[in-house]
């Protein structure tokens, strides 16, 4: 026994032409040593190329004929770019005889016949390439595996080792130092036919034959680096996986994947050489060891996709005991190596359906009528199989989950779970599995966290969020490689819950009919309770105190947080830092970039002050958009209650003015402001001018709005004085390190920072023991829909950099 020795397996995609002939030399003469074992299968597409010639005999000699010239123009056109002086001329002879021995067959041909004529394909590769490397003075020979391995003739036929080991061993013992390149895909049975081993069969030759010649490893080289999580030819961002679990491989395998031969892993598994695979195209490029030991399989590593499916339908004669009938149906497939790539047991109808290959599936359904069952059986066609595969995917919920929901809207037939627990079946009526493929792999794969969205308030704000959410999911998907689902939206009287995701460019207009009337907060429940997701978010884009209070439901229920609405901000210290605590207790987060200064970074350049060694020594500005403009615009050239009217008819105000000239919203904004620079504050302990007389506050919006001229008169005289010292007014807030805190009009010099502003901008200036002789300012449009709900988003953003 030669403990070194290795088998290395080209495929057609290794063999295409001259230049990958030569890779292929190149490869043996890198990565091999002179005992090494070489299987070959036909060059790129012959076997296809020989099926046509063989189809051609049966229907139209013309067809046959044209098969046959391109099949001789390729292998002399490989030989005469690859081949010098008189090896070149030897082979091309001994192509030509054969061209004319093929060229002179008529149909109807045999089994046998037809499988020797498909095996010249591999005859030529080994021999072609056992001569190129004797001509690279790498000393090689050339062997038909039909010399000495074994098999008899069945769809899935087997090797027979017992026969087949003997006649192995001879032929190595007499060519050592000779790299021995075999012919894949072929065996001849007990009278000296050929027997095909399968479509893809050179894979399970490989393995068969390094596990009867007892190699340290068996190398597949192909025109991908190994197994990926997909077929890189359908999804372009497959990984490659650069570690299988046998079992895993195998189960892909069974599952007729291309990059493997269905039984390519039964001798590695009863063996111990080892498996890899490489690309024959950049060796350096990768691999794929497999490996044996069982680490724990956590979900799917790879799907995997068939688009000529058929199903074997059997449905028995009912009144038997249909159970036992349709397990011994499966032992017997079993037994003859016939097993279904899955099935499905509809017990209430008697019916079994198996699912197959075009390759297998005649052969399944003869076997099956020739073993005298008592039932019909039909065979139908049109069918595709789309699988998840790993070990532990079947207990995987975020995969499973992921795998229905991306077939949700296919014509699935049945979806099974192999007995293995290695993998997750569906068969649907022949589709476009490319499209499916790329679904599932990037629902479980790429997104490796699934977050979903509930969003209170689908007004101003709410909608417009809605369009840049629409706009970003992708971006931000791609960026934090997560899943984000909108699966909520509320409003304060209905909310529409859909696990399965709502659409958010549809989410306003359909809000009416798929949404039902609250019932005690039962939303925030439901959140609480969603499957398959792996965190949950609530966007508060209301102005609700009710909302606010439910803040402490929102975190009990292991939810995060994002508000623009400044109740809870605001409220007293002690309910402020219970929210606080009960997010941070769970290591849930609550943000709320967007209660101050909407889209400006202010709250955030506050605590990062403070967090970083600075100390906050006092903080102004002007924190209403509306208040902003208004003062902005009063020269006296126009009374105050009209420019109110003006704004208010702009859509700039609070659809109640007073809501803005009362003050509190800039008292709330300073509150927050003072507790992101680390300052225990009360609401109730600002200092708060209020610009609505109490004569007003309590009238209709109507009457407020006939009335409010006494605004003007409150003003024109405050107006007057400060003009006179060459001074305008101002809203301005103000909070001191002692914890005093105004808000209110102010009289300020011309030039004054806070004076000059373009209409409706905030202005925040930050004194601090860094910022101490010229204020740190931060200015810019501080409310209005676009801005809040980029602010909301920007705390999205954050949220996923945090999970
Ligand atoms: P060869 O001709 O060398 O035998 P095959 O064409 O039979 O090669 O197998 C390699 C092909 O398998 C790749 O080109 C790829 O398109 C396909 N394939 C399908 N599924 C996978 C997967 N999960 N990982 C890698 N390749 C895959
Ligand atoms: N040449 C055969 C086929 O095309 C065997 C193989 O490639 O593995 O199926
Ligand atoms: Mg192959």
């Amino acid at each position: 026994m030669s403990i070194e020795r290795q088998l290395h397996k080209f495929g057609g995609s290794s063999l295409a032409d001259p230049e990958c002939y030569r890779r292929v030399a190149h490869i043996l003469k890198e990565y091999s040593s002179p005992d090494d074992l070489v299987v070959v299968s036909a060059a790129g597409k012959t076997t296809n190329h020989l099926i046509e010639f063989l189809e051609g005999l049966d229907k139209d000699g013309r067809l046959a004929h044209e098969a046959l010239q391109a099949i001789r123009q390729y292998q002399s056109d490989l030989i005469e770019a690859l081949l010098i002086d008189h090896e070149q001329q030897q082979l091309l002879e001994q192509l030509s005889d054969e061209i004319r021995a093929l060229g002179e067959l008529t149909a109807p041909l045999t089994q046998a016949q037809k499988a020797q004529v498909l095996g010249h394909g591999e005859v030529w590769s080994a021999r072609l390439l056992a001569s190129l490397l004797n001509q690279q003075q790498l000393a090689a020979i050339n062997l038909d595996a039909r010399s000495f391995l074994r098999a008899e003739y069945a769809t899935q036929p087997e090797v027979d080792r017992g026969a087949s080991y003997p006649l192995l061993k001879e032929i190595l013992a007499q060519h050592s130092l000779h790299r021995i390149v075999i012919t894949g895909f072929m065996a001849q049975d007990s009278l000296g036919n050929t027997v095909l081993l399968g479509r893809n069969g050179s894979d399970y030759s490989a393995t068969i034959i390094g596990a009867l010649a007892e190699v340290e490893r068996v190398t597949i080289w192909s025109d991908v680096a190994g197994v990926y999580s997909a077929d890189p030819r359908l999804v372009s961002d497959a990984c490659l996986l650069p570690l299988l679990r046998l079992d895993e491989v195998s189960e892909l395998a069974r599952l007729a994947a291309p990059v493997l031969h269905s039984r390519t892993l039964q001798p590695v598994a009863q063996s111990a050489m080892d498996l890899h695979l490489r690309c024959s195209y950049q060796p350096e490029s990768g691999s794929t060891r497999i490996e044996r030991v069982l680490a724990s399989g956590r979900g799917a590593k790879i799907i995997s996709s068939l688009d000529d499916i058929l199903l074997i339908q059997i449905n028995f004669t009912s009144g038997h005991d249909f159970h036992r009938l349709e397990q011994d149906v499966l032992e017997r497939l079993k037994r003859a190596q016939l097993e279904p790539l899955t099935y499905e047991v509809q017990s209430d109808q008697h019916c079994l359906r198996l699912a197959y290959t075009a390759e297998i599936a005649n052969g399944a359904l003869g076997y099956l009528q020739e073993a005298a069952i008592d039932a019909e059986i039909k065979l139908k066609e049109g069918y595709s199989l789309v699988a998840a595969v790993g070990a532990g995917v079947t207990k995987n919920a975020h995969h499973c989950y992921g795998f229905y929901q991306q077939l949700k809207s296919s014509p699935v037939e049945f979806i099974s779970e192999s007995q293995s627990g290695l993998s997750l079946t569906a068969v649907l009526r022949r589709t476009n599995t490319q499209t499916l493929v790329t679904g599932i792999h990037s629902q479980l794969f790429q997104a490796q966290k699934r977050i979903a969205v509930a969003l209170c308030g689908k007004g101003n704000i709410g909608s417009r969020w809605l369009d840049l959410f629409t706009g970003q999911k992708g971006e931000l998907e791609k960026r934090y490689g997560m899943n984000f689902e909108l699966v909520a939206v509320i409003d304060s009287n209905h909310y529409w819950f859909d696990a399965n995701g709502i659409d958010a460019a549809s989410a306003v207009a359909q809000f009416d009919n798929e949404a039902q009337q609250h019932k005690d907060n039962e939303w925030i429940q439901r959140l609480g309770a969603i499957q398959g997701f792996d965190e949950a978010v609530v966007l508060d884009v209301t102005a609700s105190p009710e909302l606010a209070k439910s803040y402490l439901d929102i975190a009990e229920q292991g939810l995060h947080l994002i508000s623009a609405n400044k109740v809870a901000g605001s409220s007293s210290s002690e309910y402020y830092h219970q929210v606080q605590d009960s997010f941070a207790k769970i290591n849930r987060h609550w943000l709320y970039n967007a209660t101050v200064g909407a889209g400006l970074p202010i709250n955030h350049t506050v605590r990062d002050l403070r967090e970083s060694g600075d100390e906050i020594i006092a903080l102004s500005g002007i924190f209403s958009g509306t208040l902003s403009w208004l003062f902005q615009q009063y020269d006296g050239s126009i009374p105050f209650a009209e420019l109110v009217d003006l704004a208010w008819q702009q859509g700039l105000t609070e659809p109640d003015p007073r809501h803005d000239l009362d003050g509190s919203d800039v008292m709330r904004k300073l509150v927050i402001l003072a507790r992101e620079s680390g300052l225990d504050i009360e609401p109730e302990s600002v200092k708060v001018e209020s610009l609505v007389p109490e004569e007003l506050a309590s009238l209709s919006l109507d009457d407020f709005l006939d009335n409010s001229q006494v605004l003007s008169t409150l003003l024109a005289e405050r107006l007057e004085k400060a003009q006179r010292e060459d001074k305008v007014l101002r809203y301005v807030a103000r909070l001191e390190k002692n914890g005093q805190a105004t808000v209110g009009v102010e009289a300020l010099q011309k030039e004054h920072a806070l004076a000059n502003l373009l209409p409706c901008d905030n202005i925040f200036a930050i004194e601090s023991r860094w910022y101490k002789d010229n204020p740190l300012v931060i200015r810019g449009p501080g409310a209005g829909r676009e801005v809040t709900a980029g602010a909301i988003q920007s705390d999205l953003n954050l949220l996923s950099s945090l999970l």
